[in-house]
């Protein structure tokens, strides 16, 4: 099957996701999805929201999942529970596919008839009116770095309206391209990092070239780019975090793969492995349609691989540097 050109499908998406003149994002609404059948709770916000509650505790045999449990207790000054209630919001973009994504893909590329353009004030509005909004709003995807300028949008308005210092931001990202740094401007990138209640997190794709181009049907060569982008987020400054999906087949040298994966990462940042949490990937309604045999047989490798990135994870760091908070570690 064909790949993705990353970056011709990023500037054709990014067109479509943002609306300059206005200060509009394209925001997903979520009526009528098969994403909308996974939900608890119905979509808010007219549609265009959701609440979610991000939960520490995992599947049996699966490590547990701080984020963004702790970052977001740290900042607003709570002892942390064993779970968060978000306010999520999605850009209606995405450069990439991966199989095993719990959005719809039609709610990907743009598409008017699931999508609105709406300014970060409407969209803080559309929160503000909801019953108990929660103190964190989760500005996810898509692929929220298609249109960066969301982050700081949403930051001017909870500014404006003086809620700056009570709700916590957090973003996510796919690594897969340089938009942050191209269509920012230094004060906008000064603005994210002086937001006190703000953090992101990037998500690694697979542990090698084959597992991230059969997970993302992106270019195999693409791999290396996310621990050059996770070290840029970095170096910039953010309060970064990372998630890996580890779904791979099951006939993959595990122990090869994951060594090297740890190496090229502690080779831009030797302490990030102990910020990234690995997600399980588990059949949500939008997936059943994209199932083969193939993905069927990585959904059951990511249980292979979690135990060797456990194992590599013990010989690599102490057990005290393990015990330490994933917010208190120092990158
Ligand atoms: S990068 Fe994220 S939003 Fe895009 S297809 Fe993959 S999982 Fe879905």
């Amino acid at each position: 099957m064909a790949k993705i050109d990353t970056e011709e499908v990023s500037s054709k998406l990014r067109i479509k996701g943002i609306d300059l003149n206005r200060k509009a994002i394209s925001i997903t609404n979520f009526i009528g999805s098969k994403q909308e059948k996974d939900f608890l709770e119905p979509a808010n916000c007219e549609g265009f929201g959701r609440v979610r509650n991000f939960k520490l505790s995992t599947s049996e045999g699966w490590p547990q999942n701080p984020l963004p449990i702790l970052p977001a207790a740290k900042a607003l000054g709570l002892t942390p529970d064993s779970q968060i209630r978000a306010q999520v919001f999605q850009n209606s973009v995405c450069n990439w596919r991966c199989w095993y994504c719990f959005v719809d893909f039609s709610l990907l590329k743009g598409d008017e008839k699931h999508s609105s353009f709406l300014t970060a004030d409407q969209l803080i509005d559309l929160y503000l009116k909801e019953e108990n909004p929660p103190s964190m709003i989760d500005l996810s995807g898509g692929q929220p770095d298609l249109t960066p300028e969301w982050v700081p949008w949403i930051m001017e308005s909870l500014i404006n309206k003086g809620l700056h210092e009570k709700i916590y931001l957090w973003s996510d990202d796919n690594l897969s391209n340089d938009y942050l740094w191209k269509y920012l401007t230094k004060e906008q990138i000064d603005m994210m990092l002086s937001y006190k209640l703000y953090s992101r997190v990037s998500c690694f794709k697979g542990i090698d070239e084959k597992s991230f181009s059969l997970n993302t049907k992106a270019e195999p060569d693409l791999f290396v780019n996310q621990f050059k982008l996770c070290r840029r987020l970095i170096d910039t400054g953010f309060d970064l975090y990372g998630y890996i999906t580890l779904t791979a087949e099951t006939n993959t040298d595990f122990k090869t793969a994951i060594t090297r994966f740890l190496d090229l990462l502690q080779a831009e940042n030797e302490m990030f492995p102990l910020r990234i949490v690995p997600l399980e990937v588990k059949m949500y309604n939008p997936l059943a349609p994209r199932m083969n045999p193939i993905l069927e047989d990585m959904m059951k490798g990511q249980y292979d691989a979690i135990k060797i990135w456990e194992e590599e994870i013990n010989k690599r760091f102490s057990e005290e540097q393990r015990h330490t908070a994933i917010t208190e570690v120092q990158l």
